[in-house]
């Protein structure tokens, strides 16, 4: 095997252009060596970003923030990305084995994880993440939505959980200030909802959550939070956890100061010196979903089994069944991985197998030149920023491996673009992509300061959905 970094770049593909391919990509340029790199960055949709632009809730500016830092990343003109080009579809393992040294996937979990109880069929049972990309705007899906419940379930107890429930029940109005495509504000505007329920298995010592995404939830205009006294179970290992873990003391904090301003409003509420929300937000510990039941084909309600903390964190049924009368139920229980084509896939994790994200083979052995990183690597956790810990370490390992990487037959940066044309790909470009951003936050002008009853709102972007529309605003722009 040559080296083929001896006398020309190193030639890396990186599949993926969220945050996980982008660190990536960033600390490839940035790493201490002795050899140049070549990286190109692909993504299936037109745009870069990934997780941040169809995933992260829009009414989540601060977390859009990372998106500065990734323009920043990209806009230097040393990785270039390729929008628009499907890995398995458009270009195969084959191809990038011919043009690359190295090619690293970091195509994240965008599927919701399977909830495996009876009713999941029924009309009205949604999976979290293709609400979130619908919100979002994803291309590839329906533009509606069939938001028609006043009685909603979200099951899990995760900051997905959070995102699914505040957009839910927030006034379509106080979106407006966010990016959210037009049909997204006509579909949430029309929405008949008056209580969403958030049901965790188990207790408040034990939620996924994070302290500010859940402090968030009481910044809603006109939503009351509803918390149930019974559901503040804590054993010793509860105890455990808010005495060494300030995360979860936090939020146990937040939570319980929540229980007592409920008591504050019931009271002011009785003296008739408060008006009730129009819109509430429930918290549920401690239930176990059983059945989503419904008799049209369509969701009616749903059942829980009461839990109890059995001493180490975990949970035991008490056998104590509980319905409620909902009409949706989103379960928002985690993500999952996507098989890729030509790529040993772990079924029962969802993710790529790997070692420190060198990519193995079904023998175990290590595929030279086939890395993981990200999600597809490790499994759905953790917040944006620990993807770059994972960039690291296989970038490190990229490197380490370097001499004995595969070298690619044609390293020459035009032939990639030469068969993305000779396919008749219509691959979009970083410059395609600048000038479809600026026609977002010109669109976002163009409505200008709208008047609403939750005051004057400046529309900052946007986004637009099509991914033809995408692709031709993008290509007004890019040279090729
Ligand atoms: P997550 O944090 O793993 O939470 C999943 C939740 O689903 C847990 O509460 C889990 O309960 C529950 N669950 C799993 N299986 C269940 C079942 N069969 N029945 C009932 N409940 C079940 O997943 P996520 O919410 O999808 O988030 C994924 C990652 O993205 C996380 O790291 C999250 O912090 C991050 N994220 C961050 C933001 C942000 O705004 N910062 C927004 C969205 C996502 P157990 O704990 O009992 O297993």
């Amino acid at each position: 095997m040559s080296n083929p970094a001896a006398d020309r770049p190193l030639r890396v593909a990186i599949i993926g252009a969220g945050p996980a391919g982008v660190y990536a990509a960033d600390i490839l340029t940035k790493a201490e060596r002795e050899f140049e790199v070549s990286i190109d960055l692909f993504d299936r949709y037109p745009t870069p970003y990934g997780l941040i632009r169809y995933g992260v809730a829009p009414d989540h500016p601060r977390i859009k923030g990372i998106v500065k830092a990734l323009h920043k990343v990209l806009d230097r003109g040393d990785i270039r990305f390729l929008g628009n080009v499907n890995y398995g579809q458009d270009i195969t393992l084959a191809d990038i084995r011919d043009m690359y040294d190295a090619v690293i996937f970091a195509t994240g979990a965008i599927k919701d994880a399977d909830l495996k109880i009876p009713g999941m069929e029924l009309e009205g049972a949604y999976g979290a993440a293709d609400f979130v990309s619908w919100y979002d705007g994803h291309p590839d899906v329906p533009r509606t939505w069939p938001l028609k419940a006043k009685q909603i379930a979200v099951i899990g107890n995760g900051n997905v959980a959070l995102d699914v429930a505040r957009v839910l029940s927030k006034h379509a109005e106080d979106m407006l200030v966010t990016e959210i495509p037009d049909n997204v504000y006509a579909g949430l505007a029309a929405s008949p909802v008056t209580d969403v329920h958030i049901f965790g298995r188990r207790g408040p010592a034990q939620v996924k959550f994070t302290p500010l995404e859940l402090r968030e939830l009481s910044h809603s205009r006109d939503v009351d939070i509803v918390l149930y006294p019974e559901d503040f179970e804590f054993d010793d290992a509860s105890d455990e956890t808010i005495k060494k873990n300030n995360q979860a003391k936090t939020m146990v904090n937040t939570l319980t100061n929540w229980l007592v301003e409920q008591e504050d409003r019931e009271e002011a509420e009785e003296a008739g010196t408060r008006a009730p929300a129009s819109r509430r937000l429930h918290l549920h510990f401690l239930h176990a979903p059983l059945e989503i039941t419904g008799t049209n084909g369509a969701v009616e309600g749903i059942q829980f089994e009461r839990q109890e903390l059995d001493g180490t964190g975990n949970v035991r049924g008490t056998g104590d069944i509980v319905d409620y009368d909902v009409q949706a139920v989103y379960r928002a229980i985690g993500y999952f991985g996507s098989e890729l084509a030509e790529v040993g896939f772990d079924p029962g994790r969802g993710v790529i197998p790997n070692d420190g994200g060198r990519v193995l083979g079904d023998d175990g052995q290590q595929l030279p030149g086939l890395y993981a990183t990200g999600w597809i690597k490790r499994g759905p956790v953790g917040l944006i920023g620990s993807t770059k810990g994972d960039a690291l370490e296989t970038i490190g390992n990229l490197l380490e491996d370097r001499l004995e990487l595969p070298a690619a037959a044609h390293p020459d940066e035009q032939a990639i673009i030469d068969l993305l044309n000779e396919r008749e790909v219509a691959f979009t470009t970083w410059e395609g992509w600048v000038a479809l951003d600026a026609h977002e936050h010109s669109l976002g002008e163009a409505a200008g300061t709208v008047e609403t009853s939750a005051g004057l709102v400046t529309r900052e972007r946007v986004k637009v959905v099509a991914r033809d529309e995408m692709v031709r605003l993008s290509k007004q722009q890019q040279k090729q």
